[in-house]
This record gives structure tokens, sequence and C-alpha cells, in this order.
């Protein structure tokens, strides 16, 4: 996402400039001729596994992280659940506070991977210009669509719904509108299985209205400082001088000047620039906080375990690692790096993420959650340039056996075979010695 609000930011700067020359009204710069689509899947996670299972349609349901264990963390739920209050990110025992009788399952990515294949196979019907966001997201460029198609833009929303709908059994929500900021805005207004149309004409009473965190490009802290400042809705933001927005936030701030005004431009990336997956990852909360560096090195281990497992999965391999710790006061950071090497090994992770923390970090209070991300993402199987120092025999041995724990995990259920480091971890929950363990079996 931050490369493409650079993008956007940098499309807009010229034409910001030329702007402060002429100093004409800025309607007169939105383009009218760009027709862009968000279609986003509601609830996806919770809507693949009712599709395996159809009798979970009838029952409030959560996929979990970490189902077995009363820690394991929300990611995604139907809409029954949601109904009692079950909200995605809390703890399966807060969830069943709020629902006992809350099913909760555990995700399988190779589902939801082969979902989202099949809904871009439908996208890519419509226009060849199509960029994921997530594996449940996409934006759509459909420029000029009235000629080749002979549809407007919300005619092919429809039909796009109605195609998701009944041939793969998920629904979609899309917004259509002339930028991808107000298109993603319209994916949100209106759920499950609905159109939005966002227009030149209607943006102001459509969105002005909304608290400012509903615009994409306005995160936490963003949202918080605009907050302190009295502005909460997106048309108090649009009233507030740009000069005012530049001094407090340097670039985003003449983005969001533009963005609210409908006058953001960022591209649909197509083919080659768009990566279908752009990260994968992993992140838990301590079962109680975690005070110096070696509680936070023992609890990488334990993340990186599962986020291997889930890269391997998606048959993907990192050549970064972002880190995100949350501290006890609930302050987020996030650090990330990129290497020289793609990895999609535990050990290896854990390493890595283990270096970035050491650098960045300065310890202020004890750390509540610590979440690790794989960045740059290539393909599990390709090829890649060893450098001089690394053993590439060894590295063989250690893809062999991974693949091999994985089929072990598989079969008699993820956490099956587990490093001797992870099973009496204070910290980290859900990892109970279980049937089968190989303790040394990572370290050979
Ligand atoms: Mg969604």
């Amino acid at each position: 996402m931050a490369v493409q609000l650079k993008n956007a930011g940098k499309v807009f700067h010229t034409h910001y400039a030329h702007r402060r020359e002429k100093r004409v009204g800025y309607d007169a710069h939105i383009n009218h001729e760009r027709v862009i689509l968000h279609s986003d899947c509601n609830s996806f996670y919770a809507s693949v596994e009712e599709l395996y299972d159809p009798d979970l349609r009838r029952v409030p349901l959560a996929v979990a992280g970490d189902p077995e264990t009363r820690h394991g963390i929300i990611l995604a739920k139907n809409q029954w659940a949601k109904m009692y209050g079950v909200a995605t990110g809390e703890a399966v025992w807060e969830a069943k506070q709020k629902c006992a009788n809350l099913v909760v399952v555990p995700p399988h990515y190779d589902w939801y991977m082969q979902m989202s294949r099949l809904c871009r196979r439908i996208y890519s019907d419509y226009t060849d210009r199509v960029e994921p966001m997530g594996m449940d997201e996409c934006f759509l460029d459909l420029t000029g669509c009235e000629r080749y198609l002979g549809k407007s833009g919300r005619e092919a929303a429809d039909e796009i719904r109605t195609r998701v709908r009944e041939e793969l059994g998920i629904t979609v929500s899309v917004g259509v509108s002339f930028n991808k900021v107000f298109a993603k805005l319209g994916s949100d207004l209106k759920k499950p299985d609905a159109t939005t149309e966002i227009t030149p004409d209607n943006f102001r009473e459509r969105i002005w209205g909304l608290p400012t965190d509903s615009m994409l490009g306005v995160g936490r802290a963003t949202y918080k400082k605009l907050r302190s400042a009295g502005v909460v809705t997106l048309g108090q933001l649009a009233a507030v001088p740009e000069e005012l927005l530049e001094a407090k936030f340097g670039k985003i701030g003449l983005w969001l000047w533009a963005a609210v005004r409908g006058l953001e431009r960022g591209e649909v990336a197509t083919g080659e620039e768009s990566l279908p997956i752009k990260s994968v990852g992993h992140s838990s909360n301590a079962l109680r906080d975690l005070e110096n560096d070696a509680e936070v090195w023992s609890f990488m281990l334990w993340i990186s375990q599962e986020l291997a497992y889930r890269m391997r999965k998606c048959g993907k391999k990192a050549y970064g690692i972002m880190v995100s710790v949350r501290e006890n006061d609930l302050s987020w950071y996030t650090y990330q790096k990129k290497f020289g090497s793609a990895t999609s090994n535990d050990a290896v992770i854990a390493e890595k993420a283990f270096e970035v923390f050491r650098e960045k970090h300065k310890w202020r209070c004890p750390l509540r959650s610590v979440g690790i991300h794989g960045i740059y993402l290539d393909e599990l199987d390709a090829p890649e340039q060893l450098t001089v120092s690394e053993d590439g025999e060894k590295r063989e041995r250690l893809e062999r056996l991974d693949r091999t724990l994985d089929e072990l995990n598989d079969a008699f259920g993820f956490g099956t075979v587990t490093r001797a480091a992870c099973i009496r971890n204070p910290c980290a929950p859900g990892m109970e010695l279980r049937e089968l363990v190989m303790p040394n079996a990572r370290y050979m």
C-alpha cells in the first residue's frame, strides 16, 4: 500500500503544482473519464469455509489462528457471529464471551488462495488491468468500458457480482468510481453483495459525512492527529486549507487534500507490477507481556513456525521481513528490512526478524504482541542466485526437511512437530506437547 500511495502522491504532485500556478477551481481537474472498480469479497475466509462445509452457514462461525487455545485470534467471522458482536482481531475467549456457541475453525489458506485466483479469473474477463490488494480485494480499471464492453461501470459491477455469486458461491461488494480511493470507499459502504457508485456529482453527500479513517491512506496515526485537531469527518478534512495539511503532514497532507476532493489519480497496477500476494504475516498476543530480548526471540521463533508454514502453503518465499510490535500501552511500531536472499524456513525467518528487531526497536515498555510478515515475496520455486557465503547444500537440506515437516503437520494437525525451544515457552499460547514430537529436528 505504501508503494501505491507514494505513486499516487507523485502523480498528484505534478498536477497540484500546476493547480497552484493557475489558481483555477479544483473541480475542473476531476477526471470524469475513468471507471475504477473495487471488488471486495464479503467475510472472505468464513464464506470459503462455508462452501466446504455448508452446515457452517447456519451457525455463528469464526476462523481463528489457533482455535484450540482460547488465545487464538479471530481472523474472520460470518454474518451470524457478526450479529453477536464478534470482532476480527479479538481473542477466541473474548469472542466466546459474546457468543457462547461460536463455532471456531482453523484457516485453510490453500482454499482461500484458490478462491482468490478464481475471482481474478472472472475479473480478467472485463479488463486486463486488475490489481490485487491482499487475497480478497482487487482494483479493476474499466476506463472506456462503454465502448469495449457496451456496459457502464455499474452494469459491469452488477454482472461481476452475479457471476461471483453464481459461479463461485461467495459474494462481493463492488465500489464504482472515478478513482481508486472512492472505489474502495464505495465497496465498504454497502455489504454484502451490493454495488455502490460514487460519482463526481454525488461524492460530497455520499462520503463527506464519514470519519476520516474510512478513507484509504488515512492510517491510525494520521487519524489520531487529525482527530486531535478537531477533524473527524472527511468533510471537515476537505475544509482544512492545503497549506495547513502540507505543514502538518508533508506530502501525505497534499495527497489527502487531493484525495478528499476526488483528485486522486493512482493507477491500477497491471501484470508484472502487481504481485498477487504482497505479504504473508502472522502475529499473536503473548500470554504475558514480553519484557526482554530473550523473550522476544523465543516468541519470534514460535510465530515463525506458523508463518513459514503459511508461506510455503501459499507457494511463497520472502526477500524481506517486517516486524510489528504492540507495546502494553497499545502503541504500534513496525520495522522492516530487505535481505539479499529469500527464505521460507522458520529458523531463518526468526533470525532475520530478530535482527530487524534488535537493530530498530528501542525498549520503552513491555510488549503485548509481536507479528512477523514476509514481504518482497517471490514464488517458492523461483530461481535465485546463492551468495558466496551461503551453503547451498545445507539450504537444500533445510528445504527438504521443511517439506517433510509440512507433510507431518498436514497429516496430524499443525503443531504436531515443533521446535523443542517452543514447547515450554511461557509466553507463547497454544504450543502444548502433542502426540508426536521430534525435539531436535529443526537443528539438524
Ligand atoms: Mg473483504
